[in-house]
């Protein structure tokens, strides 16, 4: 089996590197007819989460994607895709744009400003280990996590690494540094 990995637009290549790195055959999903092809998990990567709804569902991909995840596929969402995961997005950021819509979460999109949003941070993440390397890209925060989402790190108080069941968000790009331990739980899911 293998990953398939969403590269409609943004940073997918370097999630393809990572899980190269840990043995993992991938495939760029690109079209419905990708779909057809054998995949059990998915990885939808960072980049712009308006144009990457819009594009999903002009394609027709956003309803069959949904219900491979209700159906128990392993995800991992980076940053726009913790977007397109999140169930609820803050009042002012909800422009309607289609999304996936799997996870309790309610999230914020560019949380941190547009143009001071890039940093890098290290913290501890939940059941994968301390000094977890983190770049945050213009990035959303997770403002509540309903009963079912499982908040695994922090970063200044604010939830950055979420769980619900083989759901696996992250506001930032762990496909961007060195550091494989959050693609290798995905891989464990
Ligand atoms: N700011 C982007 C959005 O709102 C997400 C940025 C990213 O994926 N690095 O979709």
């Amino acid at each position: 089996m293998a990953t398939a990995v969403l590269a409609l637009q943004g940073a997918f290549a370097e999630h393809e590197a990572r899980l190269a790195e840990l043995g993992e055959k991938t495939f760029e999903l690109r079209s419905p007819e990708d779909l057809a092809r054998s995949f059990d998990r998915l990885v939808l990567p960072g980049g712009e989460s308006t144009v990457q709804g819009r594009l999903h569902e002009e394609l027709g991909m956003l309803g069959p994607l949904r219900e491979r995840i209700v159906d128990g596929m392993p995800v991992l969402a980076t940053c726009a895709g913790l977007i397109l995961l999140a169930q609820r997005l803050a009042a002012h950021d909800d422009k309607g744009t289609p999304r996936l819509a799997t996870m309790d979460v309610t999230v914020e999109r560019n949380a941190y400003g547009r143009q001071l949003g890039s940093f890098h941070a290290v913290a501890e993440v939940a059941g994968v280990g301390r000094d977890v390397p983190m770049t945050f890209i213009r990035a959303p925060r997770v403002v509540d996590a309903g009963p079912k989402a499982q908040v695994l790190a922090r970063v200044n108080g604010d939830a950055v690494a979420v769980r619900q069941g083989v759901q696996l968000g992250l506001a930032f790009h762990p496909e961007l540094d060195q550091d494989l331990r959050l693609h290798q739980l995905f891989l464990s899911l």
